[in-house]
């Protein structure tokens, strides 16, 4: 069972700085999220200052505020630290809740009907391959986490985010054994189709494509933060690159589209760090957990809705 844990931290340490009167008007940071495997921190603090959560650096802009992505195997407990444009550190530990996900050994694999085979397959997996990374290195400013995320598809959740499965079987064709681990990265919504998706939470459209290899009809939603929700297995998309949307706007309907066993929604959800250039790190979080992230309403967030505009066609 997944715990969700909503928390809060406030400064502690003001009367380790009471000798120095100089210092004495630093903001406490405040931090909220879902403290599990899979899922969110996100800090607010002076403009400026340098975070750090494990190994991923951030410094926060003109809002404040950084958004840290819990991996699926996120150590416990994991440091955060906040230095201030005016030199003044903080350091918590943070308990992370386990993720106790089903794995399961499958043992009817058909190694001849996995991954791109013939050339025209592989052809068609490698440049949707380079699509996907070309958009993933694409940032937006956007409202993160502050509205909170709503549903994108009315629907029996069918496959939720983090069992591992491990498929073992023989070739047909040449006899020799083949073995495929699979991590489930996204939430699945049973839904026929046409059914609409929505925005779950505002944002631009980074990608927007109706034939992806495995994905088939695909739609990136930046949200800002370095927050993206990937929508897959589409059967129409009624939005384009560099849409700016609303949530609860529609942005396409559910398909049977790419590598499925039938029609759902396929929502993930990816933490890119901002400050990072390197791709390889980010990761996808559990996109359930993002649901139960309160809308943040304080300061600077009440901006955000003129700054989005209606383009849905
Ligand atoms: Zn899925």
């Amino acid at each position: 069972m997944v715990q969700t844990l909503v928390f809060g931290i406030f400064m502690a340490w003001a009367g380790l700085w009471a000798h120095d009167s100089s210092l004495t008007a630093v903001p406490a940071p405040n931090c909220a999220g879902v403290l599990n495997q899979g899922g969110l921190v996100v800090c607010d603090g002076p403009a400026g200052s340098q975070w750090e959560m494990g190994a991923e650096r951030q410094t926060a802009g003109a809002d404040g505020r950084v958004l840290f992505g819990l991996a699926r195997n996120a150590a416990s407990p994991t440091s955060l630290r906040m230095l201030t444009p005016t030199g003044l550190t903080t350091e918590f530990q943070l308990e992370i809740a386990t993720r106790t996900d089903p794995f399961r050994v499958i043992e009817e694999l058909d190694c001849d009907k996995v991954d791109a085979r013939t050339p025209e397959q592989r052809d068609h997996a490698g440049r949707s391959w380079l699509i996907k990374q070309a958009a993933f290195d694409i940032f937006n400013i956007g409202p993160g986490v502050r509205q909170g995320f709503i549903l994108p598809a009315e629907g029996p959740p069918s496959s939720p985010f983090g069992p591992e499965r491990k498929y073992i079987g023989v070739s047909a064709v040449t006899g020799e054994p083949c073995e495929k681990v699979s991590v489930h990265r996204g939430y699945d919504i049973a839904a026929p189709v046409g059914t609409p998706i929505h925005a779950p939470a505002a944002g631009t459209i980074i990608l927007a494509d109706p034939d992806l290899y495995y994905e088939g009809g695909t739609i990136f939603l930046d949200h800002g933060g370095g927050l993206v929700s990937v929508f897959m297995h589409m059967s129409k998309l009624d939005t384009r690159v560099g849409a700016e949307v609303r949530q609860g706007m529609k942005l396409g309907e559910v398909g049977n589209t790419g590598r499925t066993t039938g029609p759902h929604l396929h929502w993930a959800v990816k933490w890119r760090n901002p400050d990072r250039e390197d791709r390889s790190g980010d990761f996808y979080i559990d996109p359930a957990l993002l649901l139960g992230l309160p809308a943040i309403t304080t300061g600077e967030s009440e901006t955000q809705d003129t700054e989005v505009s209606a383009t849905d066609p």
